[in-house]
């Protein structure tokens, strides 16, 4: 599951250079307001672009998810737990692979909140494709090691921050102030919110 970000690049890096598996990279664009799928999306196909280029071939797929036609608030780990196991049904995969970290402030803050996320993900997976399982490789890793895994061009490509910014010429940038830049060290951008 690729999202574009820095844990699942350093996940997609980690799979493609430690194993000869046959890897499918699945993207989920949930597009909402305000519109961080935008970025994401720019940065998830950039990044696969240079993994492609400089690392190996691998298949690529996409979700797109449209919250406005959802009723409802949207549980994004059930909604990440369901098209995964659709995902490993329909390529017949193995192995699920995320790169969720032990420590990810914004929905397993605690063990607790963690094993619920486990919960969701082993009953999607049960439901739809019990043969496979969900496996977290980087689960005990930290920003530092991660960014540092990276090469700097590779991490330059990646998108992290929730609270989207726009320079002068209309690019998205990080803000530098929520959590995920911070984590990530982007310096405070001066410029005009999204
Ligand atoms: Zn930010």
């Amino acid at each position: 599951m690729f999202s574009g970000g820095l844990d699942s690049t350093a996940t997609l890096k980690l799979i493609l250079t430690e194993t000869k598996n046959e890897v499918i990279a699945h993207h989920i664009s949930i597009r909402m307001w305000p519109p961080r799928w935008m970025p994401e999306d720019e940065s998830s196909d950039k990044c696969l672009a240079y993994f492609k280029d400089h690392y190996r071939q691998f298949t690529v797929s996409k979700s797109l998810f449209s919250v406005d036609e959802c009723p409802g608030r949207v549980n994004s780990v059930a909604l990440v737990a369901a098209l995964g196991a659709l995902c490993a049904r329909s390529f017949k995969a193995n192995v699920v692979v995320t790169g969720h970290k032990k420590d990810d402030t914004l929905f397993a803050s605690t063990p607790q909140e963690w094993q619920k996320r486990r919960d969701v993900e082993s009953s999607f997976l049960n439901l739809l494709f019990p043969s496979a399982c969900w496996t977290y490789p980087i689960i005990d890793w930290s920003k530092e090691q991660l960014k540092n895994y990276l090469e700097p061009e590779l991490f330059k490509l990646t998108w992290s921050c929730r609270r989207e910014w726009v320079d002068e010429k209309g690019h998205f940038v990080h803000c530098g102030r929520c959590f995920a830049c911070q984590a990530r060290g982007e310096p405070f951008y001066m410029g005009i919110p999204y």
